[in-house]
């Protein structure tokens, strides 16, 4: 692709777009760049319908924009080359690329994949969704190297001749359809990571999703499957005679995490590594910060933050991860979700809901009677309720099922409180 020169458009000024700016400009092109919040200080321009159908020779979205915005769709018609920043990046990446996608489980399997081939001596660089973006990956990735990237729906959606050496997709469930609008829509964005594969690549699928399965179908890659049946007998398996480990040395824990491991195993079994070597590796990775992070033992009470609960469906996969005496901190910003769904796994699993946030009155009338509730507040207040009441054997967990914003900034800054809270709770102890 030829950048000296162009005249170039970059759409969306957040990470990607800057990094997708900055490389354009390093190759010579003329750069204007462009968002819908215009903060003329900072150098772009207000993003506008006429903008768009100026005289550009290349449009590069951030994955954050909707590539179906019509003024795009009359732009395409003038001819105008739009292309997203993964694909941008593919004509420029260096090395065989690792594509991770899923609904869920994605920044967990790409840590998971960065640490076994970092363990095992391969060469790799890991980006994309997690971190680095991808078009900054590209000046130093080196033929002889591996690229691991987490992919969204967003930045697989413009993707058209992204090719990954190995297509990764772990599960697909609703999500994103404010964006995507349909289903269809957003299973045929993840679909195309496995589409544009070439002979002699490799796809690792979720055979228990159905998503997963018709990706097989639009691919010439070869297969590596794995599901939930390869967990059996205290093992995971990585097929019919080769276990890999047993799951009670997964430092991770719960059912959906072996079937990350499983699935960063496949992978780095392509990628050459020895079995004994991933299943070492498995035994070192510590989890992704905020995702059922083991946090601190206090008085033989242990601490898990999983601030990246922000779903009821993902503080429901946390309540499986423990095999109960839990004392649950639940709440936050309501995304008009059904809490009701939790009764039966709070009843049977917690000793107390601990209550935080604005949710909390609509959380405590729909999980009324079903288990001890305890209106605490805030989440330092919910911490030290549980440490005045928690046993030896307990565990306590932030799985909040609820956005943030009601009283943090994110769910990093929740997660970043809640371990500082426990942090000075432990000093305290010692
Ligand atoms: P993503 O990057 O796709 O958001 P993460 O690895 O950050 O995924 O995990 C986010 C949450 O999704 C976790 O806290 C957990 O509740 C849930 N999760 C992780 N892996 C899986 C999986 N394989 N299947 C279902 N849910 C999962």
């Amino acid at each position: 692709m030829k950048l000296d020169g162009i005249r170039a458009l970059v759409v969306g000024m957040e990470k990607s777009g800057r990094a997708s700016a900055d490389f354009l400009r390093s190759r010579h092109a003329s750069v204007t760049t462009t968002d819908i919040r215009a903060v003329e200080a900072r150098g772009f321009r207000l993003q506008t319908d006429e903008l768009f159908t100026d005289d550009w020779n290349l449009i590069v979205l951030s994955p954050g924009v909707p590539a179906d915005l019509p003024a795009l769709e009359k732009a395409r018609e003038r001819g105008i080359n739009v292309i997203g920043e993964i694909e941008l990046a593919a004509q420029f990446l260096q090395g065989r690329t690792i594509g991770i996608t899923g609904s869920n489980g994605k920044t967990t399997t790409t840590s998971l994949v960065g640490h076994i081939l970092a363990f095992a001596g391969v060469p790799a660089q890991v980006g994309g969704n997690i971190g680095t973006p991808v078009i900054a990956m590209t000046e130093r990735s080196r033929d002889d190297q591996w690229n691991v990237l987490e992919l969204s729906s967003f930045q697989l959606e413009t993707a058209r001749t992204f090719h990954a050496y190995v297509g990764v997709c772990l599960n697909v469930t609703q999500n994103h359809l404010d964006r995507h609008h349909t289903m269809e829509n957003y299973t045929a964005a993840k679909a195309n990571l496995f589409r544009m594969q070439l002979p002699g690549s490799y796809a690792v699928l979720n055979a228990g999703d159905a998503a997963c399965r018709s990706f097989a179908e639009l691919t010439v890659a070869q297969k590596a499957w794995f599901s939930k049946g390869d967990i059996r007998k205290g093992q995971i398996w990585l097929d019919d005679d080769t276990p890999l480990m047993p799951l009670s040395e997964i430092p991770i824990p719960g059912p959906h995490n072996a079937e990350n491991v499983l699935a960063a195993a496949h992978v780095a079994r392509i990628a050459g590594v020895p079995v004994e070597a991933i299943a070492a590796a498995v035994q070192t990775f510590k989890a992704v910060e905020h995702r059922l992070e083991f946090t601190a033992a206090i008085a033989g009470v242990r601490y898990y933050n999983d601030s990246k609960a922000t779903s009821v469906d993902a503080a429901m996969k946390a309540i499986d991860s423990f095999d109960g005496r839990l004392w649950v901190i639940l709440g936050g910003k309501d995304k008009g979700s059904d809490y009701t769904v939790m009764r039966e796994k709070l009843g049977d699993k917690a000793h107390a809901v601990l209550l935080i946030g604005s949710a909390a009155d609509k959380i405590a009338r729909q999980l009324e009677g079903a288990v001890r509730l305890i209106q605490c507040g805030t989440l330092d207040r919910a911490v030290l309720e549980a440490r005045t009441n928690a046993h030896p054997g307990d565990t306590v967990l932030l799985a909040p099922a609820c956005a943030s914003f009601d009283q943090f900034q994110s769910y990093e800054q929740r997660g970043q409180v809640f371990k500082q809270v426990v942090k000075e709770l432990k000093n305290a102890a010692a």
